[in-house]
């Protein structure tokens, strides 16, 4: 994904996709770490699609499948 210098400074950054991910799992809104080419560190987006389903979110869904 592009990211503009702008987004990038205004964006939270996290040192390793664990970490993004930690926080995005405790957000009210879908979120998913990225990798950013221009600080080399991760970023969290809104923007889901086409993007591949964080481990713990495919646990969520398999959970509410079964439920
Ligand atoms: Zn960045």
């Amino acid at each position: 994904m592009k990211t503009r210098p702008g987004v990038c400074a205004r964006k939270r950054r996290f040192a390793s996709e664990t970490d993004a991910l930690r926080v995005a799992e405790h957000a009210a809104v879908t979120l998913r770490p990225y990798r950013c080419a221009l600080c080399r560190q991760w970023h969290l987006t809104s923007r889901t699609k086409g993007m591949k389903l964080p481990p713990f979110e495919q646990a969520l869904r398999q959970e509410r499948k079964s439920a």
